[in-house]
């Protein structure tokens, strides 16, 4: 049997001051049991990441750090955002742990999962992901929209896997290779499959938020999946030039019929099939400008190579 591994739990937190003193008392069980049974070594920790909160989380946190020597604490300057304050997390412990686990501060996912994950860590994983065995407490909204996306995304050739979030346990080795992506737009359930190793899942039900609310909302959901889109595929770029064909072909067709009418001699009949192919093209242009837009600005913010967070503090014991 191999030695104890180190386990570092990593929970980004943004507002949760309703949820944080409950997220470690369940915690700290999990680990005190783990640790009793000598699956993880001693030296195991929770190490929370304050968002940029405006509430008393940062408070709580580092309460919570001064209590109990297994817990720390990490605040960013700013609200950096879910992704960007989860690599915050991971980035920072990842040279003092064997592996970590990121889940949210809610524990909407099962933390009973974390013992499966680390067994599947013992058998050889560097990544295991955490993945949702139904959708029952989500609203049929969320759901479905979920479904769609995930069928969006297979069909733009982006690798994902079905069903899971950001609960997932990754191997020291697996957090190194993640630092080599440089991006600032950060999709990390894209990322994570395009470091490879060797992975396995842990399937677990997805409970309500026991108190608090969501931090995404529609609007944060919907650019996060564009984000997903535009940060991991090129497919949308390739539409432009098939609507682009779609609409010469569009426009010959309109030609012929303009011809016909004007060899029949009622011109101005034109005129209605001449309004609707500018609107047609006017339309189409500006779609595309748009879409092409969005890519420049993407490069713009990657060659920028500004730093993706900024941290104030890393409170340890
Ligand atoms: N979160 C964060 N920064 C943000 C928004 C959210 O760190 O700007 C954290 C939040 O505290 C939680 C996790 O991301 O731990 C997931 O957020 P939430 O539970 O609100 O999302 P939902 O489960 O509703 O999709
Ligand atoms: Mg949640």
């Amino acid at each position: 049997m191999q030695d104890p591994v180190i386990l570092y739990i990593v929970l980004p937190c943004y507002n949760e001051e309703a949820v944080l003193p409950e997220t470690a008392r369940r915690l700290l069980a999990l680990l005190e049991t783990m640790r009793a049974q000598e699956t993880i070594a001693p030296s195991s920790k929770i190490v929370f990441v304050d968002d940029g909160s405006r509430d008393r989380t940062w408070e709580i946190i580092s309460g919570l750090a001064e209590a109990h020597e297994e817990v720390s604490g990490l605040k960013l300057a700013k609200n950096a955002g879910h992704q960007n304050a989860l690599l915050a997390g991971l980035m920072t412990v990842r040279s003092e742990c064997g592996c970590a686990i990121s889940i949210d501060a809610d524990l909407q996912d099962d933390i009973n999962a974390i013992p499966q994950m680390v067994q599947k860590y013992y058998e050889g994983n560097d990544v295991v992901y955490g993945v949702r065995s139904s959708r029952k407490t989500d609203t049929a909204f969320k759901r479905e929209t979920a479904l769609l996306f995930y069928k969006l995304m297979r069909l733009l050739g982006v690798n994902m896997v079905y069903n899971h979030a950001d609960y997932r346990l990754m191997s020291r080795r697996a957090l190194d290779a993640l630092a080599e992506f440089p991006e600032v737009n950060l999709f990390l359930r894209g990322l994570v499959p395009l470091v490879g190793y060797r992975s396995a899942s842990v399937s677990y039900e997805r409970q309500e938020r026991f108190a608090g609310e969501s931090k995404y909302p529609l609007k944060k959901m919907l650019s996060f999946a564009f984000d997903g889109i535009t940060s991991f595929s090129i497919t949308p770029i390739r539409l432009i030039s098939g609507l682009g064909i779609v609409a010469c072909l569009f426009s010959m067709i309109m030609a012929v019929y303009a011809f016909i009418v004007k060899l029949m001699g009622h011109s101005t009949e034109g005129w209605s099939s001449l309004m609707v192919s500018i609107w047609f093209l006017g339309g189409v242009q500006l779609v595309s400008v748009g879409l092409i837009g969005e890519y420049i600005g993407k490069i713009y913010k990657e060659v920028k190579r500004r730093p993706r967070y900024i941290i104030e503090e890393y409170k340890k014991e």
